[in-house]
């Protein structure tokens, strides 16, 4: 394999020791970005033999939500952001990226001193971008109509202001990924005025987010009898996030999904029927932040990781025209020829 490239099942590999967000059963070692399910990849059979760096904040999320062991392992690393972590001449460190919680930037200095990277999903702008000769890029975004005309303020003011219309038809349920979830918490908290519900795996989430030091008020846990009688009443919000079990009965609810994608550039919501909707509350760089990021670190040659989103090849056309640097999307490709 050239370094950096991504492998069939995903794993960004940054060298012959390091691989990120998925399993590459020669390295040493892995970095996991963030907690994000799509790049937890065979995480179970990494913690069997590999060492696994992520920053703090990470680590304590997977803590307080995944298998009992993990904080009796000793190959679990939780880096501070910017620290370096050295094996056998290999340097690693992370820096945030602002995609969530923990989320990070990985930066991998080789033997000889070669500097690649990996974005991580990520939000722009970022504070403290990494330099890098050779860079994986998430291409999520990687397409020019993925551009909103719109801030992510007035995304939250138009989510808001759904939500109190809603309250007054009655209970509202909110879908969305972990960090997205917990934006909305946030918001919600000191704006609406009715009980905030969810299940025990938020509850214990959101402690990590406060230790952290987000300003994050208490939800009502739906196990208990305070929560059980609040599910009753017709004017609750109550919380779900991607891997929880989902109400099987939405006669009569209101739902809003929370969703990094977008239908239209100049609306953040989406109304699929009159209690239906999607609002693009997002915590990923659109189009053209991710062409500033890629800017930014100074990268020579950037590889589109084609793993999610299928816009890699897009993404990888625009770095060459756009940015005039080497660009070509990761190897784990079928078909379509990049041109
Ligand atoms: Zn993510």
């Amino acid at each position: 394999m050239n370094y950096p490239d991504v492998t069939w099942s995903g794993a960004v590999c940054l060298g012959p020791k390091i691989c990120c967000d998925g399993l590459c059963p020669s390295s040493a070692i892995r970095v996991q970005s963030h907690i994000h399910i799509d790049h937890l990849d065979q995480f179970d059979s990494s913690k069997g033999f590999q060492q696994i760096l992520m920053s703090k904040p990470t680590l304590q999320l997977l803590n307080s939500e995944r298998n009992a062991d993990l904080p009796f392992r000793n190959n679990l690393i939780g880096l501070d952001y910017g620290s370096i972590y050295e094996n056998g001449g290999l340097k690693v460190s992370l820096f945030p990226n602002g995609h969530m919680l923990g989320s990070v930037q990985v930066l991998a200095e080789l033997e000889g001193g070669r500097r690649l990277g990996y974005s991580g999903d990520f939000q722009w702008p970022i504070d403290e971008i990494i330099e890098v000769e050779s860079l994986v890029v998430d291409a999520t975004y990687g397409s020019p109509e993925m551009v909103r005309r719109y801030s992510q303020g007035d995304c939250e003011e138009q989510f808001l202001r759904l939500v109190g219309q809603l309250l007054a038809d009655g209970t509202v349920y909110i879908f969305a990924n972990r960090g997205v979830l917990h934006r909305a918490i946030q918001l919600l908290y000191d704006n609406v005025n009715c009980p905030l519900v969810g299940n025990e795996r938020l509850i214990k989430e959101i402690r990590v987010f406060r230790d952290f030091g987000y300003p994050m008020g208490e939800i009502v846990s739906d196990e208990s009898n305070e929560g059980k009688e609040a599910i009753k009443d017709r004017r609750i919000i109550r919380f779900y996030g991607y891997g929880d079990m989902k109400p099987r009965d939405m006669e009569g609810r209101n739902v809003i999904k929370l969703t990094a994608y977008f239908s239209r550039q100049n609306n953040p919501i989406t109304e699929y029927s009159s209690r239906a909707f999607g609002v693009a509350l997002s915590d990923h760089a659109d189009f053209e932040g991710t062409l500033e990021y890629i800017k930014s670190t100074g990268a020579k040659l950037v590889i589109t990781d084609n793993t999610r989103g299928g816009k890699a090849y897009d993404l990888a056309n625009a770095i060459v025209e756009r940015l005039g640097i080497e660009a070509r999307p990761s190897s784990n490709i079928r078909s379509r020829n990049f041109c």
